[in-house]
């Protein structure tokens, strides 16, 4: 594969089984489709007896034999069915599968324009956890969408959840309900992504800032090559030089960092989901342990106390209901002294 000139915009790996070296997405698609015969990615279904016939002849098999092995494999698959529907004690991942294969396998959209156009790419990204976590940051990754080409980098920034956006900061053991609605995700909306030598920031709101600068203008003093700037909301995936199975950034709230990792990028095919409205569609979610009440070992966390003579510990995690009739009276008059702050779980995206 070494051998392959670069400029041909073919993935060729830069480290065997790691990662490709970088090539631009849209000229990748533009030399599928130029090698392809169109009935390869068109969304039509083939006619099953020429498909059939084209099939035996590949692997090189009478008529006889082709439908014996037809019919054998139906049996198979009505018995393996008929297992699968009778195991009831499915577990998580088997029935989000299930969900995922009945909403998404070859969907049409209602809406013609919903269509995804045939010869548009699938990419599948990978989103780690924040880099603080400090269990499975490189391991496993928590969320793995699919995109098209035509998606862009904010529509991906917008589907990624981290328990960082959904932060409220300040101290309320003297007004615990006078917690405020809004989050962080509102207040700091300022985020990018970095591919390739390029940082794209979310530049969609007037009060976001290109984080990235401060970052350019450093490496210009410390001779790094140079980094460059785009905008998420205005780049595409198939605008992106990027490199298959290579470890990027996405970075948000100031210093939350996230790996991101390309792992496929193919053409669209017809038993795809082909409705626009079901993307980015989450394929995988890494499911973690959540943090529980210190009292009741219950509910998950929602408050934690320091300074707080009634806790166990310090800090010390609550969930709503144990905090309140522990530091409250029934007239929810304070009692005693703690300092108090809301507390979001990360595993309550789960
Ligand atoms: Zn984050
Ligand atoms: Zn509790």
């Amino acid at each position: 594969m070494a051998a392959c000139d670069s400029k041909t915009n073919i993935p060729e790996y830069e480290r065997t089984n790691i990662n490709s070296k970088p090539f631009h997405v849209d000229s990748f698609r533009t030399q599928w489709l130029k090698r392809l015969h169109p009935s390869h990615y068109s969304y039509e279904q083939p006619d099953q007896d020429e498909f059939d016939a084209n099939f035996a002849k590949e692997m090189g098999i009478d008529e006889d034999t082709m439908s014996d092995l037809k019919s054998i494999c139906r049996q198979r698959k009505k018995k393996q069915d008929q297992k699968l529907s009778l195991k009831c004690n499915k577990n998580r991942h088997e029935h989000y599968a299930d969900e995922l294969e009945r909403v998404t396998s070859e969907r049409k959209p209602e809406a013609v324009e919903n269509l995804i156009p045939q010869g548009d790419v699938l990419l599948t990204i990978n989103i780690y956890y924040p880099a603080v976590f400090d269990r499975f940051n490189y391991t496993r990754p928590h969320m793995t969408f699919l995109l098209t080409g035509s998606h862009t980098l904010a529509e991906l920034r917008d589907a990624i959840c981290c328990v960082s956006d959904l932060q409220v900061s300040g101290e309320f053991s003297n007004n615990p309900d006078m917690v405020p609605d809004f989050v962080s995700k509102d207040h700091y909306k300022s985020a990018f992504f970095y591919f390739e030598g390029v940082f794209y920031d979310d530049m969609r709101f007037p009060e976001c800032r290109d984080l990235s600068a401060t970052t350019i203008e450093w490496a210009k003093t410390r001779n790094f090559p140079l980094f460059t700037q785009g905008k998420m909301e205005n780049t595409r995936f198939v605008d992106l030089k990027v490199k298959v199975g290579y470890p990027y950034l996405y970075c948000h709230q100031g210093d939350c960092e996230h790996l991101v990792i390309i792992t496929d990028i193919r053409l669209m095919h017809r038993n795809d989901c082909l409705d626009k409205k079901n993307y980015p569609l989450l394929i995988h979610k890494d499911r973690i342990d959540t943090h529980k009440c210190a009292v009741c070992h219950v509910y998950i966390g929602r408050w934690y106390t320091t300074n707080d003579q009634f806790a166990p510990s310090d800090p010390c995690l609550f969930c709503d209901k144990c905090f309140r009739m522990l530091h409250y009276d029934t007239e929810g008059n304070k009692l005693g002294h703690f300092l108090a702050y809301p507390y979001i779980d990360r595993g309550a995206f789960n």
